[in-house]
């Protein structure tokens, strides 16, 4: 029986590396785009412009964020699909 559970564990152990790494990135939210510019926000790298610290997710962004290459509001970005 204890056999069997330690490989269980070990074989397991990958895929729980993966599917971390896959939480972590929807806790994020995802990446946004600007529909004037095209200008990408990407939570894992946050915005310098605004010193967005890297982890932000866009929904967690300060309300006066606008894209910082036109300015336009969060409401004129759309969600990326990965
Ligand atoms: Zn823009």
């Amino acid at each position: 029986m204890s056999r069997a559970t330690s490989a269980g564990t070990d074989s397991g152990a990958g895929s729980d590396t993966d599917s971390a790494a896959g939480t972590e990135l929807a806790t994020l939210g995802g990446r946004f785009e600007c529909k004037v510019c095209w200008h990408v926000y990407d939570p894992r790298v946050g915005d310098p412009v605004w010193q967005i610290a890297p982890g932000t997710p866009f929904s967690a962004l300060p309300h006066h964020w606008t894209c910082p290459n036109c300015s336009t509001e969060q409401a004129g970005f759309l969600q990326l699909e990965d």
